[in-house]
């Protein structure tokens, strides 16, 4: 203990798309088997921007945003003997119930619960865990590990899920459609699990210096490319064809969520190879393919979501080996009243990941 806990905090909540609202509300007490955080990084992530710029099928209105998250423990409720007052924490931010059809039968990212509850609202100085996600999904910090890289467990672990559905250890090339972070943590978990050359396929200058230097064989830019025949796919093909595979790639992971980059992927993709589709459209968007390759070609269409507990403790070992680097990936670090201005830098794709943290003042970079 020994730590003094103030009563009330500032709470950024999205009223609707667009619109936040700073609230003040009390700092939560924890009750039995729950533990409340004191957030030291939270990061801006894909699906919050989606969230404030349209709104997300799975997060009703108004609702606080920001779910990656890394703290230590402020104060611990009654039963938790897991973890003690002033410890670093890991974390991510749903877990399965443990009881569903889903769950007995180990897909557990399928669990509409875990969804149902999904904990929501890191853009703010303390968290409330539920004691379900107490009891799964909550880690010590491994020793010497930053709360940055931490923070980034629950993207890797989707990631690492994403790995799962995908037959790599066949695969002679890869490609990945798409520059942003999950694009990017893919290109590094795939340099750690595979000797096959990654081909990426972006958009954005700055993001695709950082996946030359985090080991992408090739990087082309394809700008009217991620629409399926747009004149970008001749560009991507040739540097499938530089890597020894004039056929396509073996597996490519589809990391933009828009139809048109769904079709790019399974275009490229070569005859008897997976096409993982990674990136979510939004709802009802629907896709077409040709029967033939899926039939005469045993192209494989995959989909991959969310994450498993196996997949977490998967993805806690890769940062904790240093496999997987966090900190290209955090190009801006900003106080947390901030968070407008945050989003709005990951939007205009001035950013690849915004830090934000409650004791980083406004003059940092
Ligand atoms: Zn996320
Ligand atoms: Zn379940």
């Amino acid at each position: 203990m020994g730590e003094s806990i103030p009563r009330t905090m500032s709470l950024p909540v999205l009223l609707e798309p667009g619109r936040i609202e700073l609230r003040e509300v009390a700092v939560p007490v924890p009750g039995p088997g729950e533990l409340l955080v004191r957030v030291e990084v939270a990061l801006t992530c894909g699906t919050d921007v989606k969230t404030y710029r349209r709104g997300h099928p799975k997060i009703p209105l108004p609702a606080p945003l920001g779910h990656e998250f890394a703290g230590t423990a402020a104060a611990v409720g009654e039963g938790v003997t897991a973890f003690a007052a002033g410890e670093a924490l890991a974390s991510v931010h749903t877990a399965p119930c443990g009881a569903c059809a889903f769950c007995r039968r180990g897909r557990e990212n399928l669990c509409a619960a875990a969804m149902d509850q999904m904990l929501l609202g890191a853009f703010a100085p303390y968290l409330l865990l539920p004691a379900r996600l107490v009891r799964t999904n909550v880690f010590p910090r491994p020793a010497g590990m930053s709360a940055t890289t931490a923070a980034a467990l629950e993207p890797l672990a989707c990631v690492v899920h994403g790995l799962t559905r995908i037959p790599l250890g066949e695969a002679g090339t890869v490609a990945i459609l798409g520059d942003g972070p999950i694009a990017l943590l893919f290109l590094q978990v795939l340099r750690a699990r595979s000797t096959a050359p990654v081909v990426l396929v972006g958009r954005h200058e700055t993001r695709m210096r950082v996946a030359r230097n985090l080991g992408a064989a090739r990087v082309v830019t394809a700008f009217e490319g991620l629409a399926g025949d747009g004149p970008g796919q001749e560009t991507v093909r040739e540097a499938l064809r530089d890597v020894g595979a004039p056929a396509g790639a073996d597996v490519v992971v589809e990391c933009v969520g828009a139809p048109e980059a769904w079709r790019l992927a399974f275009a490229l993709t070569a005859p008897g190879g997976t096409a993982l589709m990674f990136g979510g459209c939004p709802a009802d968007t629907r896709a077409a393919f040709e029967t033939y390759r899926i039939h005469y070609e045993e192209v494989d269409v995959r989909g991959a979501f969310h994450f498993t507990p196996r997949d977490v403790r998967k993805a806690l070992g890769l940062l904790a080996a240093g496999q997987v680097r966090i900190e290209p990936l955090v190009t801006h670090r900003r106080p947390l009243g901030e968070l407008r201005h945050a989003l709005d830098l990951v939007m205009r794709r001035e950013a690849i990941k915004v830090a934000l943290c409650p004791d980083v003042s406004s003059e940092h970079p």
